[in-house]
């Protein structure tokens, strides 16, 4: 048809800010822990082609949680919330790649898991917002924060993935 050829509409700095290698914190919260999930979460990031360089299982102190979710202190359900973050052992991710924060957002789906899509993790996998199965970060600067802020120097690899020219021109 007529549409195929049609120009395409080129916008440079969409496409360079969709192309910037970024880092992004991905938690796989106490519920999606014991509920058995890890694999499962773990396996769409990684069949997405975004590349792992920390990940651990951590009991997470009362202290760091109030600090990784500093901005929402305000909130009533802020109590609740650290309490169910520190409930149980939480599985801490940095990922990489290129857009991986925006992207790993729509993996995950929206903060309450009866409005996520189906084919995301909260829409396939979790019914409630106060156990959604996970977190990631929201931006960028936040990605940089929060991996610092679970990962202790050393904890993070470096490495070079074999399949990196099949998954990035
Ligand atoms: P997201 O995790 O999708 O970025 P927010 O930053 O808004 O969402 O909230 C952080 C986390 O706080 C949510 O994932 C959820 O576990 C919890 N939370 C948010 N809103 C509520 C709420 N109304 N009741 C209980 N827990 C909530």
């Amino acid at each position: 048809s007529k549409n195929l050829h049609k120009p395409h509409i080129f916008l440079p700095h969409l496409v360079a800010a969709m192309e910037e290698v970024e880092e992004t914190y991905i938690m796989i919260k106490p519920d999606g822990f014991q509920r058995g999930l890890v694999g499962e979460i773990i396996s769409r990031f990684e069949k997405k082609g975004f590349k792992l360089k920390g990940l651990k299982l951590f009991q997470c102190p009362k202290e760091l949680a109030q600090e990784h979710y500093k901005d929402l202190q305000s909130k009533p359900f802020f109590p609740k919330l650290i309490n169910y973050i520190t409930s149980g052992p939480v599985v801490c991710m940095a990922w990489e790649g290129i857009g991986v924060v925006a992207s790993a957002r729509k993996l995950i789906g929206v903060t309450n898991p009866l409005n996520a899509e189906p084919g995301t993790i909260r829409g396939d996998l979790a019914v409630q917002t106060g156990r959604n199965v996970v977190h990631g970060s929201d931006s960028p600067e936040n990605g940089k924060r929060e991996i610092a802020l679970w990962f202790k120097e050393g904890e993070l690899c470096e490495w070079t993935p074999l399949l990196g020219p099949w998954l990035t021109e």
